[in-house]
């Protein structure tokens, strides 16, 4: 075994594996920056919880450096926060279940809200526990997943606004979610718009205008003028130091925060294409491989189970073949990979989500 000199492989017997190692000094530095970049026009920064899962050791270190609102989509990552003592204003991002709100009155401070039903019932809730919960309405403004339709506005705000227990704060949109709408110079007009008109027209401070996501970096950057968007929701910025519209990296980010290792439970040469008559896999497809001969192959302990292994992207020169739910098989090509080897992986977002919820994957911070 030569694992020695070779930097994205390493031994390990006495560790455990899969692990995520997740490098916080890298997490500090991105959200500083990102603070930094979008403070220069007067956008306050949300961090988004939700691809970690609500790590407690992340959620702290974002708050110690200044951010003072977390958002989150899963109330359950809220409450473990919260009750962790994390001293941040918790916002929800999801807009809520029916059935969930008496959870999101005890925990979230502020929730984003698109269903008058939802509102009322939170309203009821607030006043029975006596207190008032902030909320921000989602506009929808072409992406398609969440928001009440412009038009609409003029029905749901007068109920709102009289609403007891309910504070009106802001009003939001997102994007490049579902439709994969970029949120460009015309639809951050629209919304800075739509909130000048409501906060004239119903005489409402409404102080959080919510322009959107990390995929609002290209408009951002490119525009002077940021018009009344004065907050964003970042999570994936922040975590891999990328732009969502084309995952460009942001320059003076780390993408690399996140590295994931799992271990080589077999090693042999074989051949390349399966042999035999081909049926279904387990993913319910009829796979096909090229023929390269004979090579080595080699079997991870993790399948998409544990991660979504089309998310991963091997640090040494190696292919990912195929997977089933508990294993992963590798083309080693030159590389000398033994059983017992740790192989690194670099992660996307949908990599990250995965091997954050999973419980079978180990946690490392350095
Ligand atoms: C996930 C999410 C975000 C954060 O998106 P990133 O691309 O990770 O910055 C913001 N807003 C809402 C409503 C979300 O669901």
């Amino acid at each position: 075994m030569n694992a020695a000199n070779q930097p994205f492989i390493e031994t390990h017997f006495n560790h455990s594996l899969p692990k995520m190692e997740i490098n916080l000094s890298k997490i500090t530095h991105n959200a500083r920056k990102i603070m930094e970049i979008y403070g220069a026009k007067g956008i306050q920064v949300m961090a988004v919880t939700k691809g970690v899962c609500g790590s407690l050791e992340i959620a702290n270190l974002l708050i110690d450096i200044g951010i003072r609102q977390l958002g989150d989509s899963k109330i359950e990552n809220i409450k473990q926060m919260k009750d962790a003592g994390v001293q941040a204003e918790f916002v929800l991002l999801r807009t809520p279940a029916l059935s969930q709100i008496e959870a999101v009155t005890e925990y979230a401070d502020i929730s984003m809200q698109t269903e008058l039903v939802v509102i009322d019932h939170l309203s009821q809730c607030a006043m029975k526990n006596e207190t008032v919960k902030k909320i921000i309405l989602m506009i929808e403004l072409g992406d398609l997943r969440e928001g009440i339709m412009p038009d609409q506005l003029a029905h749901y705000l007068p109920h709102i606004i009289q609403l007891p227990g309910i504070e009106l704060v802001g009003i939001g949109a997102n994007f490049a979610c579902f439709g994969g709408v970029k949120p460009d110079t015309e639809k951050m007009n629209t919304l800075s718009a739509l909130a000048a008109s409501i906060r004239k027209q119903y005489a409402l401070p409404l102080p959080i205008v919510s322009g959107g996501n990390s995929a609002n970096y290209n408009w951002f950057s490119s525009s002077e003028e940021v018009g009344e968007i004065n907050h964003l929701r970042i999570g994936e910025s922040i975590l891999l130091g990328r732009e969502t519209l084309s995952r460009e990296a942001i320059p003076g980010l780390y993408t690399d925060a996140f590295t994931f290792y799992s271990e080589v439970i077999e090693s042999k040469v074989k051949p390349s294409v399966p042999y035999g008559q081909i049926a279904q896999n387990v993913l319910g497809v009829y796979p096909s491989f090229d023929e390269m001969g004979d090579i080595r192959r080699c079997i991870l302990g993790v399948g998409f189970q544990d991660v979504l292994v089309s998310g991963l992207t091997p640090l040494l020169d190696l292919n990912i073949m195929g997977f089933s739910s508990d294993h992963t098989v590798l083309n080693a090509k030159k590389v000398d990979l033994q059983v017992g080897d740790a192989v690194a992986f670099s992660v996307n977002y949908g990599a990250l989500l995965s091997i954050m919820t999973s419980s079978a994957v180990a946690k490392e911070y350095i």
